[in-house]
Parts: structure tokens; sequence; C-alpha cells
């Protein structure tokens, strides 16, 4: 390896510290290793970081493009930033919030920083959100719900200590590769366990020593018995509970009967007694998209944070740990003004506004008042409100939002600039499109999900005409807001946030380039250049959280029945997740067969019922051994394996390939998360908190495809519930 230049990985909020080679000549990175000088992982990595680093999958932008008469055409940067500042003024002239901007988990701190100094303080738009409110907003708003601030309490040097590990809604052998490693060796330690919640027997659930499956959408419930029971067998931390909480009457009083929540989950209370053993012991409750991207989302992340507090699992080895997905999604709540001001200063608070507004140089009243209504609100906000433009920054919302034919007819009906690295579903629709560099060509920093900042540093040229995200953004802004930005360089930049976080929660004053570059990755809070934050709200070895009584505060929520509950014409749940080699909406790991159908993954006694059904009622002609294709044609044949079929939800209908799949609960669909088509599907319902969509559970149904017909035109004339 040449040069080896020490950076962060930025394939997912694991963090992990990489070491990468300069090619010789021309552009690209030439060999990634495991940092052994970077304190999270030790040169630990993955083999899909480091192959997603060195050599992506997807189509790279490379011009900038401009549409003229319907194409999108080759241009210059002066032509498409002309554009680009005469659309966004008119849009502003008319309406501050007629100018919305999406931005994402996978800039850099910088990127983030800037993008929102511009979009709250330059633009003044309450239209403004990024790809991680998808991810993480049900956490952030749980979090700040129970301990005033946002973030987990724990980090990665309590996994060790902990004795039992409860995965709930979360996939990390897939998502989370060098973490999950830490999670199996400290489960398989004497005494320890790994139990996984999960509908879905995913990888991470084949490792565990039980698997809990509860029907999708009801985790809530499955807290909520848990907790009941908890409070009925006498394993309540009282001293805890009494010296730190407010709260336990009032969920006490809501909480249903063990028995009953534990049948709406679908499980057995000796499951249940299950979980309340396991808490007895040191635990660590960890989550992800399972439980955030759920109507109920910030509820049931609520429910998790409650089982720690009641059981007194709060403390080192303990407490509850989300995990976060995209890179730097930790770094887009603390430095994006998305969800909260730079420092996680809360929004509604006038003297945060001021501080804000006099940092920057703006007037206060430019500044929202409200964070506004995240993405599918936002895009909801193109025709049926103010939206005339949108600027989308490293994020691919005409596959990544729920609904997605609906959103990308929003989308089409805007002046549509997108800024990326590599051509996505939404370049496709743009108006106007900037290339951008990407991590391996970037220069700033990240944060993990354990809330470390580590450096991002560029390992290869930039080609001619690539620019950075912080210079698009800079630039921009220099040429709608003079003045905007007096530091337009990364470090400068970080260090202005970093100024601003000064004696928050997310006090990051204490951490510089220079310290970076000595000590690799500092964990914030960190108010002084020696200091570093560990397990917050104890350090001082009293309870402290950041409420207005200094105590944690424990929810109410109750699981209220999902969404879209399954009826005749739509008899089956879809739910989504992750493959291995998956990145997101896919742009980084496409490999050519985008245009293929999507795999669905199906248990084997759903696809015979729905045969036996579809042949008692002369609707089928189920082909002999399960081979499906020959029927006649026109004729309907039956679902099997490796074949194609239709899946329809009230949404829409794409065509998927069957895989039959005893990991799968019967009455369930499996998509991945990395397909666009799977979002044609999805509803856009959102959690009331936290905008976060409901991702995980709608009711679809499963048809074999008619020999000669299209997959999607065969659906479209299906009746509906709705019809
Ligand atoms: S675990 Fe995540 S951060 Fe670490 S190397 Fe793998 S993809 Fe990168």
């Amino acid at each position: 390896m040449n040069d080896p230049v020490p950076t962060t990985c930025m394939r997912c909020a694991v963090g992990c510290g990489h070491l990468t080679g300069r090619v010789d000549s021309g552009y690209g990175i030439d060999g990634v290793r495991g940092d052994v000088a970077h304190p999270t992982n030790r040169g630990l990595a993955c083999s899909r970081g480091i192959d997603e680093t060195q050599n992506p999958d997807g189509e790279w932008l490379t011009r900038p493009h401009v549409r003229q008469e319907g194409e999108l055409r080759r241009t210059t940067w002066d032509v498409a930033l002309s554009r680009i500042v005469d659309e966004f003024s008119d849009a502003l002239d008319r309406n501050r919030d007629g100018l919305a901007v999406l931005g994402s988990g996978q800039q850099t701190n910088e990127a983030a920083y800037a993008l929102g100094k511009l979009a709250r303080g330059g633009f003044g738009t309450r239209h403004y959100d990024a790809n991680t409110t998808l991810c993480m907003a049900s956490a952030v708003t749980a979090y700040n719900d129970a301990f005033g601030s946002d973030a987990p309490p724990p980090t990665y040097d309590d996994v060790e200590d902990a004795t039992t590990h409860v995965v709930w809604g979360a996939n990390p052998a897939v998502a989370h590769p060098v973490l999950f490693r830490w999670i199996v060796e400290s489960a398989t330690d004497g005494e320890s366990r790994l139990i996984v919640v999960d509908p879905v027997e995913t990888k991470t659930a084949k490792a565990g020593d039980r698997h809990v499956a509860p029907e999708p959408g009801t985790d809530l419930a499955l807290a909520r018995a848990v907790l009941a029971r908890v409070i009925e067998r006498g394993e309540v931390d009282e001293a805890f509970v009494e010296e730190a909480t407010t709260g336990f009457g009032a969920l006490r009083a809501e909480l249903p009967d063990p028995e009953s929540a534990a049948a709406t989950a679908g499980v057995s209370l000796a499951t249940v007694e299950a979980l309340v053993d396991a808490l007895r012991d040191p635990t660590l409750v960890y989550w992800g998209m399972g439980v955030n991207q759920s109507a109920q989302g910030t509820d049931t992340a609520g429910a998790l944070i409650d089982l720690c507090l009641a059981t007194g699992n709060m403390g080192p080895g303990s407490g509850p740990f989300s995990l976060t997905g995209q890179a730097n999604s930790m770094g887009t709540r603390v430095c994006s003004s998305k969800g909260s001001w730079p420092g996680m200063r809360s929004f509604e608070d006038p003297a945060e506004r001021r501080t804000i507004a006099e940092a920057w140089g703006v007037p206060v009243e430019r500044l929202p008042d409200d964070p506004g209504p995240g993405p599918v609100g936002i895009c909801e906000a193109i025709g049926d409100g103010p939206v005339e433009a949108l600027w989308a920054v490293a994020t691919n919302p005409a596959a990544g939002l729920p609904d997605a034919s609906a959103a990308r007819e929003r989308l089409r009906e805007t002046f549509l600039v997108v800024q990326d690295a590599f051509h996505t579903d939404t370049t496709e629709l743009a108006d106007v499109v900037l290339p951008a560099a990407t991590w391996g060509e970037s220069d700033g920093t990240a944060m993990n999900m354990e809330r470390r900042i580590s450096r991002v540093r560029p390992a290869s040229d930039l080609a001619p005409a690539v620019r950075t995200d912080l210079d698009i953004i800079t630039s921009i802004g220099e040429a709608l807001v003079p003045g905007l930005f007096p530091a337009t360089e990364p470090e400068a930049v970080f260090d202005e946030f970093a100024a601003l976080t000064a004696g928050t929660d997310a006090d990051c004053s204490g951490v510089s380039y220079d310290r970076l570059r000595e000590e690799r990755a500092v964990r914030w809070p960190a108010p002084s250049a020696k200091s570093a934050g560990g397990y917050r709200y104890h350090d001082d070895g009293d309870w402290s959280f950041r409420t207005p009584s200094g105590r944690a505060r424990f929810s109410t929520g109750t699981h209220a029945g999902v969404p879209e509950p399954t009826d005749e014409s739509y008899p089956l749940t879809l739910t989504t997740g992750r493959e291995s080699d998956g990145y997101n909406t896919g742009i980084r790991s496409r490999d050519g067969d985008a245009a293929s159908a999507v795999v669905a993954r199906v248990n084997p006694d759903t696809v015979e019922r729905l045969n036996g059904e579809a042949e008692s009622a002369g609707e089928a002609s189920p082909a002999d051994e399960g081979e499906a294709g020959e029927a006649e044609t026109g004729e309907k044949a039956a679902i099997a394996a490796d074949e194609t079929a239709c899946l329809t939800s009230r949404r829409g209908s794409i065509p998927v390939r069957v895989t039959v799949d005893t990991a799968v609960p019967a009455g369930t669909v499996w998509l991945p998360i990395h397909r666009g088509a799977t979002n044609e599907l999805t509803l856009p319902v959102t959690d009331p908190r936290s905008d976060e969509p409901n991702y995980k559970q709608c009711a679809v149904a499963l048809e074999p495809t008619t020999d000669g017909v299209a997959a999607e035109e065969q659906a479209r004339t299906k009746p509906t519930a709705d019809d």
C-alpha cells in the first residue's frame, strides 16, 4: 500500500479506522485495511467496508448536468450553479419554505454543518431534513423524552462487560459486522447470552442463544408484556427507580396484562418470562430499524429504555443502545441543525435560537421555530404545499421514500437539484446534477454511533469536474447569502461548529484536527483538550439526567395495532431488511442486475397455503411438482420457488423472484431495502412524534404471474379493497 492515509470507514456507523492507499496515477484507492492505531477497532475491519471503499459498484458522476428540452445534458459548473442560484432565489422570494433541502448521514460533519447553516440560517426554510430521519429519528425522540438529551448512554467499552445482550429489531451480523463480533465474543463468555428479538430468523438470530419472533409491528406489545411481568415478579430496581426516575406510576397504570400483550405479539408467556430472567443480569438492549421504522417507533424505543430503567440496567455494562446505520448519522444529529441546533441545542428554545443567530450573523426571525415535517412531509409539500425547489445532497428520495411512485411523481413537479457521487434513481428526475466527492476523496470528520469523532481523509485526488460537498454547499451559499461562510476549509468549519457546542450536552469544543491527528478519535462530550466522554449521566457517581428534574422519565406508550392490517385482499404482511452487501438504496452496491426482479423471501407454508386457496377457488392450475410456468398462455400458474410472482400493496405492484425460506415466518413476505422497487409497496404512514416512516409492516398480496402479462400490468388491473 502506497503512503497509507489514516481515515474512517464511511460504510457504517461502527466507525472503524482504515488505512487507505493512494494509486500511483489517476484517481482511486489502492488498498484498504483496518488501522491498528485507531481506538475504535484496533485494526479490525469487515470485507464489506473494505470492498465498498476501494471499489464501489455504483455508476460515478463525473460532470455537472442540466435538463434541457427534457434531457439531462453535460454542462459546466458555472452554468449549473447559475441555474441553481436563479431558481432557488425565485423560490425563496416567494416563500422561504418554498425551498426544500434534504441532507444525509453520508456527509462529513463539516458538510452537514454547512448545509444546515445554509438551509436554516441562510434560506430560513422549515423544509430541511435528512435521510437519517428515515432511520434514527424515533430513537432520537425517545432518548430526548427519557433523558432530556439524544444519543445512547453506553459505549463500545460496555459491550464486553454486559452479561445479557438483547438485540431487538436489528441485524448487526449483517449491518455492523465488527460490532457484532464484539457482541458475540462477549455473549459466549461464561454465563453470558445473546437474545435476538426479530420476526425473521436473521443471521444475528441464528447466532443467538434464543430467538424471540414477535408478529411484525408488535414490538411495543412485547416490550410492555415484559415490563408488566417484571413488575408482577417484583424484579423492579426500586432503589434506582426511586432515586433517578419519574413517571413510573403513570407507566404502571397504562401497562397491559402480560398474557394478553404476549398474545398480541404472538409469543408465549414462557418467552416473556425468559426475557424477564435475562434482564436480571447486566444487560445491553440494542435496537435498530425494526423498532425505529414504525408508526409507533418512538413509543417502542421508549419502551425498551423503560425496560432498562425499571430493571436498573443503567450504568457500565448495561443500558439502551440504539444501533445507528449510516456512517455519520450521529454527526447529522449533532451538527446539521436538522432536528436540533448544533450541539443538540433545543430547536424550540428562544434563547438557543438567539445564540445560533448571533453566531451565524443572521436575523433570529429568519430561523424557523420548528424543525419541519420530516422527509415524507417535505415531499408531500411539493404540490400540496409551498415547496417549489428541492436540493437533495447524498440522498436518494426517489427510491428511499415509502410509496416511491407517488414520491417520484411529486419530485418531477419541482425544480430538483441532486448532488451525489453516483448516478441514482433521483438523478434521473433531476433538473441539475452536481458530481460530488465521496469518501476516499473528502476531507473532514465523522461521528460513530458511540459518539466518537474521527477524521475522514482523502487518499485520492478529485477527478477534474468533481467537487467536494463542502465546496459545493459553500459556493451556493456564498452566491445566495453573501458572508454566511467566512470559513470554507474543513478544519475551519469544524472549529466553528465545535465552538458552538461549548457547554452543551454534545460538547465537542475540546476536539480539534490537531487532537484527532494525535489520538485518531475522541468521544464527546469533550469540553477540554484532555477530556473525552464515557458512559453518560453518572460521570460523578450520581445520576444526573438532562431533564428539568434531573431524573430519567418513563414513557407510557401502548400498542395501538399495526397501521395497515392484513385482510382478504392483502392477506400477507410485508417486512423489509438488509442484505449483507447491500448499501442503503443500493447505489454503491448494485451489481448490474438492478433491472432483475427483487428477491422476495417467503415461508414454504405461505406458498402452499396461497396455492391451495387459489386451487380451491378454481383460480389456479398448480403446476406439477411445484414447477411454475407450465400453464397455458393467459392462465395463471402457481407460485413457485425461483419463479417470478407479482407482489402488490395498495400503493403499487412489483415483480418478485420467490425464494422459499423457513427463516421468514408464515404469512410474511421479506424484501431487501436496497432495491428501489421495494418502496413501491411500503406505507407512507409516519410516527407522529419522530416523522419516521413505518417501513417494516404493510399488507400485501402475492400472486402468480399470468403468462405473457407483465407483473406490474397484471397487478395494476387487480381490484383493490378501495375500488
Ligand atoms: S464494521 Fe462498518 S465501519 Fe467497520 S469496516 Fe465494516 S463497514 Fe466499515
